[in-house]
């Protein structure tokens, strides 16, 4: 561009999930900066696990930046069914993104991680120095290995070729566009959906494992503000964790409880104990995401909540399910 302005591109790939629709969100209330053009790309502008297609995305789009959250992700039941597939898929999306970005010129990618690729066995709470320190939990080994090696990949294009490749660890998300598939998706989806079957059927619902496992659980749409204030401001390789704080950890039990409340159901909770409670913490130290944003607002949960379930019955037709 002329007198050495140059308009900023952001990519977001994995534009269409329930991360990139908050980062949209966030974006287009209140977020939107001058200069800036936001790409939200799905797999329809590409299949991120193939190379040359992935070299057409970036020739198509000529992004200045990439937030890249394109990924096979699932629950803790998706996982169980297909580590292998896991590992394999995010591997090769997350090689081919980044090596693009930089065959591009690409100076600044954010990548996603997430709490759930911390150690199993640790000490608590986990901070952002502790990713490599022991193996993950043996429920989701596949995707938490392949989220690991995007730290490892950012600090060689660090190292090697000075560029700012940086990523996010966030908790359990949830919010409108989720994947509210029973099956494969995750827990506050799930319940939300089964509340919806079981409040039409006049049945109880029914919650997977004790529902003792405590989460922290983030709302798409805080997430989302987090993460665009990363791509402006935040200069490290390492990553951080956007988190709310420990005192926030919520039981699976009191999450079922709330969903229950935000969809005025009164059928009552049963826990089926023959399925697996998976992790039962990974309790995640948010003091670096204080220690720069010490007034950052989250969206109560109760709130956030409400205006998942709301969505969810408003889409009910075509949300993912
Ligand atoms: P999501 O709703 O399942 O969305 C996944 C996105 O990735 C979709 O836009 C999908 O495109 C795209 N995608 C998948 N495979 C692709 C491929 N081969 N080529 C191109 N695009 C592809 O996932 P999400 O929950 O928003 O997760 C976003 C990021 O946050 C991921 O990196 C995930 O690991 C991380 N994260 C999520 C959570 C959580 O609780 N959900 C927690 C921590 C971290 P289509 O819509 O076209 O299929
Ligand atoms: P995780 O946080 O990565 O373990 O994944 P999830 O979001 O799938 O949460 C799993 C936790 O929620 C486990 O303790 C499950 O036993 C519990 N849970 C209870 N009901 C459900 C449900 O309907 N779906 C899912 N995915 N998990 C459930």
């Amino acid at each position: 561009m002329e007198n050495g302005y140059q308009e900023k591109v952001i990519l977001v790939t994995g534009g269409s999930g329930l991360v990139g629709n908050g980062i949209k969100y966030a974006v287009e209330n209140g977020e939107q900066r001058k200069g800036e053009k936001w790409i939200y790309a799905t797999s329809k502008d590409g299949d991120l696990t193939d190379l040359e297609s992935t070299r057409a995305m970036f020739a198509m789009f000529q992004p200045t930046h990439v937030i890249h959250l394109a990924a096979k992700v699932g629950g803790l039941f998706g996982n169980l069914k297909a580590n292998l597939e896991f590992l394999r898929k995010n591997i090769i999306i997350n090689d081919n993104v980044l090596r693009t970005a930089h065959e591009n010129n690409v100076q600044h990618v954010v990548s996603c991680l997430s709490t759930c690729i911390f150690p199993d066995k640790t000490t608590y709470p986990i901070n952002e120095t502790m990713v490599h320190n022991g193996p993950p939990h043996d429920s989701n080994y596949g995707y938490s290995y392949a989220k690991r090696m995007i730290d490892i990949m950012n600090r060689g294009y660090n190292q090697e070729h000075g560029r700012n490749y940086t990523s996010v660890i966030p908790t359990n998300v949830f919010g409108p566009e989720d994947n509210f598939n029973l099956e494969e998706g995750h827990v506050l989806p799930g319940l939300i959906h089964k509340v919806y079957q079981a409040k039409k059927e006049g049945k109880p619902l029914t919650v997977w494992g004790t529902g003792k496992p405590l989460r922290q659980f983030i709302y798409s749409r805080d997430l989302g503000r987090l993460i665009v204030w990363v791509l402006r401001e935040y200069k490290e390789t390492e990553p951080i964790i956007l988190s709310v704080g420990e005192e926030d950890e919520t039981s699976i039990k009191e999450a079922a409880e709330k969903v229950a409340e935000a969809m005025d159901f009164k059928n009552g909770l049963i826990f089926d104990t023959t399925k697996s409670d998976g992790q039962y913490k990974k309790t995640a130290d948010n003091a670096k995401l204080r220690r720069y944003l010490p007034d950052f607002k989250f969206t109560p949960i109760g709130e956030a909540l409400k205006e998942t379930c709301d969505w969810f019955v408003a889409n009910y037709e075509t949300a993912r399910k």
